[in-house]
């Protein structure tokens, strides 16, 4: 396993932490921001109303539109991730809908590339009744991606780090792909944050992040984020949120705003103790494989594209069988079992539900997975955990 320390680039540290604290001078100001609490904003005349009405992404009109504490959110995201512009959603599954909402149209086709995260795959097989199509494709090499494509492609939609597995895709060279086909790159940059990868540099047209996961950080709350160009941020505005409603609260933005200022902090940590779990994982005998893009190679796109790893992983038993993964989730006291990821508390997780294995199989998931969120409570005590649930898989 390599032992990298996370490389993190010092602007975003200050982004992260105390970019937004007023400028030093004059009288006492409060160092957190105000949470504009508000549904809707008074004009003091008519015809200011009405321009308003005319301009609700750059107005404060009404708060399914603008609200400036999610708005104070959104230019930090946008700054994070070296994009244009960014929309905050109520969730990480309203700016994927937003996205996919948003930018096609009947009759394109949207492919989808690794393994994408399940209510993604869902939601692109619904739009199958508007008239879009999808295909998934797991295979990474963009000769793969590029012979997936349809004359109808218009977004090529990549999960990297993909979903369960890990697995690192090149995120340049299928942009490349996407961009000769005349289709836009959209990247789930949710497992690395802004902080580890940035997709938009690479070449991508398009990231969403579920801000539920790390960037909110403490399992407190619902968010999305999506960034991209000023111009396709608009129409996602206009077509996808106005319309879709998939607001996030004035009081949650704040939320995720407070979670950003510990975000490089807890990275370190995560990735810290999540590489000494992997390397405890790698040694012990009831464990065929361990997941984790430090071991998913190739080891120099990993080392171009991502600044350091998150804390989640996931490791397959050499005994699949139901009974033995749920004898192994059942004995951990320190993980949680629980969905989501990317709290301070540690979770476990199969995807296996003990019923049909074709479903796991089709999409290259061993049915004997168990996927962690390494928290911050320490290495010694997870791995003390892990070590004893691990006797019920020997
Ligand atoms: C959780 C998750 C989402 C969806 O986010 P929500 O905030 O739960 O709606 C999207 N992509 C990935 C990779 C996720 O893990």
């Amino acid at each position: 396993m390599p032992r990298r320390r996370m490389r993190l680039d010092p602007a975003d540290v200050a982004l992260c932490v105390a970019e937004d604290l007023p400028p030093v001078g004059g009288g006492p100001v409060a160092v957190s921001p105000v949470i504009q609490q508000t549904s809707l904003f008074a004009f003091p005349d008519f015809a200011s109303l009405v321009d308003g009405l005319a301009h609700e992404r750059r107005d404060t009109v009404y708060s399914r539109g603008h609200n400036p504490t999610v708005r104070a959110l959104e230019e930090k995201v946008a700054r994070l991730e070296r994009g244009e512009a960014c929309i905050a959603f109520g969730s990480g599954m309203g700016a994927v809908s937003g996205a996919m909402l948003g930018l096609l149209e009947a009759g394109d086709h949207v492919l989808l590339v690794n393994q994408v995260y399940g209510p993604t795959r869902q939601l692109a097989a619904h739009l199958a009744r508007f008239g879009v199509a999808h295909d998934v494709v797991l295979d990474l090499d963009p000769a793969a991606v590029r012979a997936a494509l349809t004359p109808r492609t218009r977004m090529v939609w990549l999960e990297s780090p993909g979903t369960m597995l890990f697995r690192v895709a090149d995120i340049g060279e299928i942009a490349a792909v996407a961009h000769r086909h005349g289709a836009l790159l959209a990247v789930d940059n949710s497992w690395a944050t802004p902080l580890l990868q940035k997709p938009l540099e690479l070449g991508a047209d398009l990231i969403v992040h579920s801000a539920t996961k790390y960037l909110g950080g403490h399992s407190d709350l619902v968010a999305g984020a999506l960034v991209t160009t000023t111009g396709r941020a608009e129409q996602i505005f206009e077509r996808a949120y106005m319309l879709g409603g998939a607001v996030l609260a004035p009081f949650d933005a704040w939320l995720v705003l407070r979670g950003l200022r510990t975000l490089p902090v807890r990275l370190a940590q995560h990735e810290a103790d999540a590489l000494r779990i992997a390397e405890f994982l790698l040694r012990h005998p009831a464990v065929a494989a361990v997941h984790h893009p430090a071991l998913a190679g190739p080891a120099d796109l990993v080392e171009r594209q991502l600044r350091g790893f998150s804390g989640l992983l996931s490791f397959v038993l050499r005994r699949a069988e139901f009974a033995t993964v749920a004898a192994v989730l059942d004995r951990l006291r320190r993980f949680r079992l629980g969905v989501s990821w990317g709290g301070v508390e540690s979770l476990a997780l199969s995807p296996q539900r003990g019923s049909d294995p074709a479903p796991l199989a089709a999409q290259g998931i061993p049915a004997g997975l168990i996927r962690l969120s390494v928290g911050l409570e320490g290495a010694d005590l997870l791995i003390e955990d892990l070590a004893r649930a691990l006797e019920a898989a020997s």
